[in-house]
């Protein structure tokens, strides 16, 4: 029986790649010295699974950015704009271009639109497609991956994107085609890869279809069974391992199996019961093999030993052991690398550790787990699997996890507490008249630049060469200087800057009970961009204020508003791990309650406009569309319940980004916000046509520059979004901000872009005049 990885996590244990491309974006370090810490973190990775015995080792799932633009580029889809830049600057600046955009000498050129990748916190860089697309093998990536790994004897198994899973996770630019129309052109283009491939001794490839997760229309599942039908004409002796994960197949089970691949791959820890249907089914064809993804890509917890033995052996009884692969449930990417670089015990108890396994951890689960289920278990394994059973039944009694109170709050939870004292029609009133605002009011999302110096504070107050009163004392002069630039720059509703976070989760987390933290549990959420997510392992109170304090200061040092800034319970559970042992809608509501009394201290406290950030809410969003009205109506009711504890005149805000709205314009809606800021403008706004069926009720300020990019827009440009805006919102609703946190930017361009953007919502004004 052979143990199957989808993918391990790339950005090396210690963030090697992050550091490494953030250096070179500076011009502080060469093209060379980039290019050798990715190579140096491939074959770490190659060298370690091969140690831990993984017969189906991946590559290709190194990126230096990101896996969906290699792809783009390996087929040969760049945009036009692109064009120019690509005939003086090398393959790696184009690369990065198209993923941050790029101004150089006279070059200026915007990046590509990034979206959540699935129902995760990963971020992809959405493809591009016209009518006459043009594809052809541009980069061999892929090949020279696999010809690297063999440099050190290892056959591995080249993971690619399916070509119908890229082609709809990719937008059109033009008109009066689908995009899925275009396979055909496309799958030559595989076809050449394949070709390579097998020239240098690859017999099985990955082929992810993660949209088989998806409802799929007729047409969407003709293009899978072609393409799968094509490939294995051209290449009957290729073996295919077809990798599903996030979901069941659900209605495409019967399309999927009637494939010719030779691996089906199953995510069986989003999905158990599929293995039933599947081995019930009859339908899968006498050779092919399954491949049960049992150990979860997605989270931390140690594997259920016992519960995922009784899956194999289901398995092994109806296939036979030659049939069964044993895998992790998904690519590791969605993991932090090692546990065993958790050694602080402040941060991460003992206790909580023995419940929990990362990437390296995983893989040894999966090599283990083998072991126990073929009956070659070495004293290592039977070890191993006592201590798996112990530390799983100690989970399920250990007193820090459950606390009476929290959860006899969660029961009594009325009607009433997830409603405003009054309609928005009345409070918009109230709200008008105490904050007195002008037409297009401008804000911020929330954070300012995370300078080198913020975060060196940050880490020598960590380590305790800062005394809390020093480290106070920098942060309120920080704090005090951005107050100033808002106000010289007339900027209508301040913020603070948040530059004691160091994330917008973890610094919610480390005050809340039933957090725990790691010191290095990175995650890549985009680019160099790593997220270290919480831990969720008990029952969720808040012990005392948490950022009445910081919002308390800046108010003090200005007449003009300042917004409180919070993360909103959905937000906080999904760049989380959660806990698996309780529903995540009651973790949630715990959560939930946690903010509301947040929300009504800071109320207290002075503050009229209280910001809670909703980012994540559309990737929470199950992916198949019969599940999605459970979540949305337990997901809102949470958001609703932390904001609904204030008086009428206080102006509860949120923002999001990063996602498609359309499709849930009813249910943000019903968030009842008072104001919504929301990423726009990387789309040039197209998410507002959802607007002109719709009529939002509330207040509403679309992102008019993208953050992600280090380019500083003109007011021109952005008066331009916002007459877009203006042609399908009410320009009494209208507010003027950024498209998310400026904390990943420098000050220099910040200042920029920001007074821009100041002078495009006065000529806003004075164009509003002019009507009048
Ligand atoms: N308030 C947060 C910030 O400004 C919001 C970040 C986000 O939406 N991801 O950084
Ligand atoms: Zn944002």
């Amino acid at each position: 029986m052979k143990t199957n990885n989808l993918g391990y996590p790339r950005i090396g244990s210690n963030r090697e790649l992050k550091k490494a491309n953030e250096l070179y974006w500076a011009g502080k370090i060469t093209t060379e010295a980039l290019l050798k810490t990715g190579e140096k973190i491939r074959l770490e990775n190659w060298k370690l699974q091969a140690a831990i015995g993984i017969d189906f080792i991946p590559s290709n799932d190194f990126s230096f950015y990101d896996q969906v633009l290699d792809l783009s580029l390996t087929v040969g889809a760049i945009p036009e704009r692109y064009h120019e830049f690509a005939e003086t600057n090398s393959f790696l600046d184009l690369y990065f271009a198209m993923a941050r955009g790029a101004q150089k000498n006279d070059q200026d050129v915007v990046a590509m639109e990034m979206t959540k990748w699935f129902d995760t916190n990963y971020h992809y860089i959405v493809p591009e497609f016209t009518k006459n697309q043009k594809f052809y093998l541009f980069s061999e990536k892929v090949v020279d991956e696999f010809k690297e790994a063999k440099t050190i004897g290892i056959t591995s198994k080249p993971v690619l994107i399916g070509p119908v899973s890229y082609l709809l996770l990719g937008k059109e630019k033009e008109a009066d085609f689908h995009r899925i129309d275009l396979l055909d052109k496309l799958l030559p283009v595989y076809f050449e890869i394949i070709t390579k491939l097998q020239c240098e001794g690859a017999s099985e490839i990955q082929f992810d279809e993660p949209f088989l997760a998806l409802n799929l229309t007729d047409l969407e599942r003709a293009a899978i069974v072609k393409t799968y039908n094509q490939i294995h004409k051209q290449f009957p002796t290729l073996k295919i391992q077809l990798a599903n994960y996030f979901d069941c197949f659900g209605n495409n089970i019967e399309t999927a199996l009637s494939l010719p691949v030779d691996t089906f791959h199953l995510d069986l820890v989003r999905c158990p019961l599929q293995l039933d249907d599947i081995l019930e089914s009859n339908l899968l064809a006498p050779n092919t093999k399954i491949s049960l993804g049992v150990v979860d890509g997605r989270n931390i917890w140690k594997n259920d030993f016992k519960k995922s033995l009784q899956l194999i052996q289901k398995a092994i009884d109806a296939l036979g052991t030659d049939r069964v692969l044993i895998g992790t449930s998904c690519s590791l990417i969605h993991s932090p690398c090692d546990l065993d670089l958790e050694t602080n015990e402040e941060n991460l108890s003992t206790e909580v550790k023995q419940w929990l396994a990362f990437a390296k951890q995983k893989i040894e689960e999966v090599v283990v787990l083998r072991n126990l289920a073929t009956n070659e278990i070495t004293e290592y394994d039977q070890a191993q699997f006592e201590a798996n059973t112990v530390a799983n039944e100690k989970r399920k009694t250990a007193t820090i996890i459950h606390n009476d109170a929290v959860k006899n709050r969660v029961a009594s939870i009325e009607e009433n507490d997830s409603k405003r004292n009054n309609p928005f029609a009345v409070r918009s009133i109230q709200q008008a008249k105490s904050l007195q605002l002008p037409l297009f009011p401008t804000t911020t999302i929330g954070s300012f630049p995370q300078t080198p110096e913020v975060r060196s504070w940050r880490a020598k107050f960590k380590k305790g060469d800062l005394s809390t009163k020093e480290y106070d004392a920098l942060l309120k002069k920080e704090t005090e200087e951005t107050i100033r630039f808002q106000e010289q720059s007339g900027i209508d509703v301040l913020v603070h800057g948040e530059f004691e976070r160091n994330d917008m989760v973890e610094y919610f987390g480390e005050q809340l009970a039933g957090f725990a933290f790691t010191k290095n549990g990175w995650v890549q959420s985009y680019g160099s961009r790593c997220v270290k997510p919480p831990v969720i392992y008990g029952d969720v109170s808040r012990p005392s204020p948490m950022t009445v304090k910081w919002a308390e200061y800046a108010q003090s040092l200005t007449p003009k508003w300042v917004k409180g800034m919070l993360t909103g319970p959905v937000t906080i559970l999904q760049w989380s791990f959660v806990r698996d042992d309780q529903p995540r809608s009651t973790t949630c509501t715990q959560i939930a309650l946690a903010i509301r009394d947040e929300v009504v201290d800071l109320e207290k406290a002075g503050i009229k406009i209280i910001q809670i950030d909703e980012p994540a809410i559309r990737e929470g969003l199950p992916l198949q569309k019969e599940e999605w009205a459970n979540y949305l109506d337990w997901a809102i009711k949470a958001f609703r319940i932390s904001a609904s504890g204030v008086a009428d005149d206080t102006q509860i805000h949120t923002h999001m980004c990063y996602s498609e709205f359309n499709d849930i314009i009813q249910n943000i809606a019903d968030m009842d916000a008072d104001v919504i800021t929301i990423e726009c403008s990387r789309s040039q706004m197209e998410l507002l046509d959802a607007f002109a069926d719709f009529k939002y009720p509330n207040e509403i300020g679309p992102g008019v520059y993208d953050i992600h990019s280090p380019r500083v827009p003109s007011n021109d440009e952005m008066v331009n979004l916002l007459e877009k805006a203006a042609s399908v919102i009410p320009i009494k609703q209208l507010w003027v901000n950024p498209d998310c946190g400026l904390k990943t930017r420098h000050w220099d361009e910040t200042k920029k872009a920001l007074i821009e953007m100041v002078k495009a919502a006065q000529k806003m004004r004075v164009a509003a005049l002019e009507v009048v």
